[in-house]
């Protein structure tokens, strides 16, 4: 068996006083720019201000979205780049940022490549809510994608001997007649660090009370998906230097996170995308359950703040490795029989029996005329035992964030470039519009992280 790799952050005394690049944030983004930086020649020094690695990219569940792929293609799907823009584009609002839409969109197969050359493989595929194809890309374990993504990712940090502190915190930019020059950071104590450039890789504001309360003070009394180091730090570092923001206020409420115990779980789309439906209280259907988050959430929302319940069986466990997961943290209530699991979850089993049968018609005749369900039809509801997920929503992804154009670079409030700061990831704003589609989280950290580290290459070139 091959042994397990554990990932060691540099020792803080190895900290020098200039790096090509400082990247900020050991997420998905600040990993991929890290590496690509490093490949094209330059020096590249991750900073993390947590003492875990991967922000929130770790917790990522589903996939990441692709078109286009020699994986859809081996599962004969023929997807478009075209198609992937306007499925992005009606699920967030028609909001989104076109150019940035259109190079995410058209670089996606690129990034799935890319990391395949890098032996991380996602070779199977589901659906997420908005979708109407499949070009969600996961590993062919069906494990969550988040935290084999951050283990292959650091296999290369490793490899490259790229230096990564963890437990700093950057806490001011430096510039010098409009350009960037340095960073601040405090760990035990202040760090300056002079650089030609700075890739804020920092997530969103998902954790970060302030910024809430500033944008969206209803949604502070909801749980939180995110990890505490998501508190917006490179939005106010970005703002510091005159950085312009878009779409503050647009926060994902993701719709299914179980939080019945101290910690909020998310419970990964893919459930959906492989089969399971949602009922309230009753028993009884409610929604087309990969309609987006936004409409998921609403729906759940209109039903008066209980919550739902995920129902699915033992075909659709299996396709989704989470689960496992989300059982043995006991999340999960289990029944031999739908009756059974009726009274687990004290639904009338009549109610619940009949609504499991009459989904099971509509998957066989692929015809859902109560709520035009058309995705993650391929199996039914009928193979015990079966399970219950009791879930709710939560605040999940700030859609909003720094302005950037395709090249990562960052905008001031004059759409003018801000020299030698660039910004990829869930810190930059625009690309989602008012609802991110699940997978885009994922492939955005890729296909942005990229080309950061390119872009950096090229400026400092001059
Ligand atoms: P993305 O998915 O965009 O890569 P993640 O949430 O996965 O974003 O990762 C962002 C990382 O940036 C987190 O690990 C977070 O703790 C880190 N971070 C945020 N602010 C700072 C900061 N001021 N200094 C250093 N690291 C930071």
């Amino acid at each position: 068996m091959a042994e397990k790799f554990i990932f060691e952050s540099t020792k803080i005394e190895q900290i020098k006083d200039h790096y090509d690049v400082v990247i900020i944030g050991s997420g998905g983004a600040g990993l991929t720019s890290a590496i690509q930086a490093y490949e094209l020649g330059l020096k590249p020094v991750i900073l993390e201000k947590m003492d875990k690695i991967g922000g929130n990219t770790t917790r990522a569940s589903s996939g990441m979205n692709a078109a286009e792929t020699s994986i859809q293609l081996d599962h004969k799907i023929v997807d478009s780049f075209e198609d992937f823009y306007d499925e992005t584009f009606v699920g967030g609002g028609k909001k989104n940022n076109p150019e940035l839409l259109k190079f995410f969109t058209e670089h996606s197969v690129l990034a799935i490549d890319w990391l395949s050359h890098h032996g991380i493989k996602l070779d199977d595929l589901t659906i997420t809510g908005g979708m109407k194809t499949m070009r969600t890309h996961r590993p062919s374990s069906l494990a969550p994608i988040g935290g084999y993504l951050v283990t292959e990712l650091l296999k290369y940090i490793a490899k490259y001997r790229i230096p990564l502190f963890s437990g700093i915190k950057v806490s001011e930019l430096l510039t010098e007649k409009g350009h960037i020059i340095g960073i601040k950071a405090d760990a035990q104590k202040e760090y300056v660090i002079k650089t030609k450039a700075v890739v804020l890789a920092t997530g969103g504001f998902g954790a970060g009370k302030d910024l809430l309360a500033k944008y969206r003070s209803d949604l502070l009394n909801l749980r939180t998906t995110n990890q505490p180091g998501a508190t917006g730090d490179g939005i106010s570092l970005a703002q510091s230097v005159g950085a312009k923001l878009v779409d503050m206020d647009q926060v994902q409420v993701h719709p299914t996170v179980q939080q019945d115990t101290p910690h909020a779980f998310l419970i990964g789309e893919a459930v959906r995308g492989e089969g399971a439906i949602l009922v309230n209280n009753s028993g009884l259907r409610f929604v087309n359950e990969l309609d987006t988050r936004k409409n998921v959430t609403k729906a759940i929302d209109d039903l008066g703040g209980t919550g739902a319940y995920l129902i699915f069986d033992s075909n659709i466990r299996k396709r989704v490795k989470a689960i496992e997961f989300y059982d043995h943290v006991g999340l999960v209530e289990t029944g031999q029989t739908i009756t059974e699991l009726s009274d687990r979850i004290n639904i009338d089993p009549k109610v619940l029996d009949n609504t499991v049968k009459n989904w099971n018609i509509i998957v066989r005749n692929h015809d859902d005329n109560d709520f035009g369900r058309t995705t993650g039809m391929e199996r039914d509801v009928s193979n015990g035992p079966f399970y219950a997920i009791h879930i709710a929503p939560a605040v999940h992804y700030t859609m909003g964030g720094v302005v950037i154009n395709h090249k990562t670079q960052v905008l001031n409030k004059d759409e003018q470039i801000i020299k030698g700061l660039f910004a990829a990831g869930e810190v930059a704003g625009g690309l989602h519009g008012n609802n991110r589609i699940g997978g885009n989280s994922i492939a955005e950290t890729i296909v942005f992280g990229r080309q950061a580290g390119q872009q950096v290459f090229k400026y400092i070139q001059g």
